[in-house]
């Protein structure tokens, strides 16, 4: 069984939250603050945390920071703010993913099943070596891919980018993240650089450029390889 850890001050979101997810089958516990819910993720160990980011005692990225001092739960964080900055400071603290309020339950709870099969595979004795879509092949053994059969040349600042978006299927990486992977701690802020490159390899690998259905843009955010 699945344990959750609901993290949420709003008790009505709480409740909704808990019926959906123990119909479900998640095993759920609830905590009204980061205190609370640092307590619950020491002691319970859930499979993964849904963390509100306004929560009355610790701002919620603290609490990300604390948790990822010991811990590599996967992180979905729940926002009701606008501002983008907050959500990538989320990301950049370690959460593995964001849904903005108000969210559909549905939406919720697919993430949530995302974001559980992430870690279960990622722990897997085999990691994934070749990377298929219906469009395009990566072969991040040999550093190649083909689309249609055919080898496609790619710069090695565009196979460093390919690299680590179908390395996290799914998972949203933040400009600054692969900024500074790709050209180094001072580049956090260059995301005209990304939108050059990523242009590049969608050019190289989507069947239709223009409407990216495999690199996909999380505007102001980051990119998100779906597979
Ligand atoms: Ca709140």
């Amino acid at each position: 069984m699945t344990r959750v850890l609901v993290v949420e001050d709003d008790p009505q979101l709480v409740r909704a939250l808990v019926i959906n997810m123990q119909a479900r089958k998640f095993d759920v516990d609830a905590a009204p603050d980061g205190t609370t819910a640092l307590r619950f993720a020491a002691a319970r160990r859930p499979d993964v945390v849904v963390l509100d980011l306004g929560l009355p005692d610790i701002d919620g990225v603290d609490v990300i920071r604390v948790l990822r001092g010991w811990s590599r739960v996967p992180i979905l964080v729940l926002s009701a703010r606008r501002a983008s900055d907050e959500k990538v400071a989320a990301l950049d603290a370690g959460a593995d993913d964001y849904i903005t309020k108000p969210f559909s339950m549905d939406e919720l709870l697919a993430r949530l099943r995302a974001a559980v099969r992430r870690t279960a595979t990622s722990v897997a004795p085999a990691p994934e070596t070749v990377v298929k879509t219906d469009a395009f092949t990566v072969d991040l053994v040999a550093k190649k891919a083909s689309r249609d059969g055919r080898d496609v040349r790619l710069t090695p600042t565009e196979w460093h980018l390919l690299e680590i978006l179908v390395c996290n299927p799914g998972r949203l990486i933040t400009q600054k993240h692969l900024l500074r992977e790709v050209w180094g701690p001072s580049y956090g802020g260059k995301s005209n650089y990304l939108r050059v490159y990523m242009a590049q390899l969608r050019r190289k690998l989507e069947p239709d450029p223009a409407h990216p259905r495999y690199l996909i843009t999380e505007p102001g955010m980051g990119y998100r390889f779906e597979a």
